[in-house]
C-alpha cells in the first residue's frame, strides 16, 4: 500500500471503508493494518491495536479520553491518556488515524484496506449525531481554493476540510 502524503487519489467512488458495526469487518481492517506497518518495519503493538479497533467501532470521532474509556471497558486495561496521545500520533504517521483538528478528536482512516494511495483527507461530520465520513475532493479543487485563500492574503497551512453537515439519516428523522 502506498499511502507517500500528498499522492492524488485519483478514482476513488462511493465507500471505500467496510462499515465499523462488524466485528469480522474490523478484525479484517485491522488485519491490513497490521500488515502494512509490517511491510515498513512498523510494528502495530497489541496497545496500538486496541486503540484502533476503538476508532473502527465508533462512527464517530472519539477524543483521546474517549478511547482511554473504550480500552477500559473493552479490553480491561488502563492506558494512561499520554500513552493514547503517542499511540495517535504513531496511528496518524501511519496513514491509519486521521485528526479532526476542530473538533480535536481522532476517526479511523477510511481506506486502511485499499491499494490506492492517500490524498489529503476531507470530512463530513454529521452536526446531529457526529457521524463521519470520510471523502476526497479532486486536487483542482483544492488548487482553487489555496488561489482564493492566497489572493485573501493568507497561506493555506492545511487543506484539510472539515464540513458541517447533516447525514442523510438525521435529515430523514428531521422530515
Ligand atoms: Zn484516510
Ligand atoms: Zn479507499
Ligand atoms: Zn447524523
Amino acid at each position: 500500500m502506498d499511502k507517500s502524503k500528498g499522492a492524488e487519489i485519483l478514482s476513488v467512488k462511493g465507500k471505500c471503508t467496510l462499515s465499523g458495526e462488524d466485528m469480522e469487518k474490523v478484525e479484517t481492517i485491522l488485519e491490513h493494518a497490521e500488515q502494512y506497518c509490517k511491510a515498513h518495519g512498523a510494528r502495530l503493538t497489541s496497545k496500538r491495536k486496541q486503540v484502533l479497533s476503538g476508532l473502527l467501532q465508533s462512527e464517530k470521532a472519539l477524543s483521546a479520553y474517549e478511547l482511554v474509556d473504550f480500552c477500559k471497558t473493552k479490553f480491561g486495561v488502563s492506558i494512561p491518556a499520554m500513552s493514547v496521545y503517542r499511540i495517535l500520533d504513531f496511528l496518524q504517521g501511519e496513514y491509519l488515524v486521521h485528526k479532526l483538528n476542530l473538533a480535536n478528536k481522532y476517526v479511523a482512516c477510511a481506506h486502511i484496506t485499499c491499494a490506492h494511495s492517500h490524498a489529503v483527507p476531507q470530512f463530513l461530520i454529521c452536526g446531529q449525531c457526529k457521524k463521519v465520513e470520510e471523502i476526497s475532493i479532486s486536487k483542482s479543487t483544492i488548487d482553487v481554493l489555496e488561489k482564493s485563500v492566497e489572493h485573501a492574503g493568507f497561506h493555506l497551512v492545511s487543506p484539510q476540510l472539515e464540513m458541517n453537515c447533516v447525514c442523510e439519516a438525521c435529515m430523514v428523522n428531521a422530515v
